[in-house]
């Protein structure tokens, strides 16, 4: 089945929006980095097509440092989806971090799109331009706990399937 993954660094939002495209609460959301341990997956259907989504695990050097589970989690969460959602946060800006996964996006010749969480207001639109820097033509402004946007990311979700 089309797996996609939500990927991206701790506190970005994954796990707010895997919840938001499950529509209900089985993720373990917290303010907490590296909250999620288990990989947790949902079939979603969106325009009569069947997906998989799969909230991976933070990644956090420090943390991987210390537990190596996690590292292998990342890296298996990497073969087994076909599309991924680089969610980044628009009130933190861009991060190392959004760089260096985005990068071994890359490297490893996956599809994504970069997502940016938590443009909750018309005013954190403007924060979203700084994520051109990672190099991409377009990116979609989201708010995981409004829901906003959600739908216009589940037709780009579908393009790519
Ligand atoms: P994860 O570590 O990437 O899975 O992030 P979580 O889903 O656990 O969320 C981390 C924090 O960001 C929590 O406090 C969420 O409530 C908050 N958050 C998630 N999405 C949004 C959003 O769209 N807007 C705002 N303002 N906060 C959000
Ligand atoms: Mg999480």
């Amino acid at each position: 089945m089309f797996t996609v993954g939500i990927i991206g660094r701790p506190n970005v939002g994954k796990s707010t929006l895997f919840n938001r495209l499950a529509g209900k609460r089985i993720a373990i959301v917290d303010d907490m980095p590296g909250v999620t341990r288990d990989r947790l997956e949902y079939i979603a259907e969106w325009e009569g097509k069947k997906f998989k989504i799969v909230d991976t695990c933070g990644y956090d050097l420090r943390e991987e440092l210390l537990k190596k589970e996690m590292i292998k989690q990342f890296y298996a969460s990497l073969d087994e989806a076909d599309f991924f959602v680089l969610l980044v946060d628009a009130k933190e800006g861009l991060h190392p971090l959004d760089e260096m996964v985005c990068n071994i996006l890359r490297e490893r010749e996956k599809k994504f799109i970069v997502v940016a969480n938590k443009v909750d207001n018309e005013k954190l639109q403007s924060f979203v331009a700084d994520f051109y820097q990672l190099g991409v033509e377009e990116i979609i402004p989201i708010s995981a706990t409004h829901g906003k946007n959600v739908d216009i990311l589940l037709d780009k979700i579908i393009e790519n399937y």
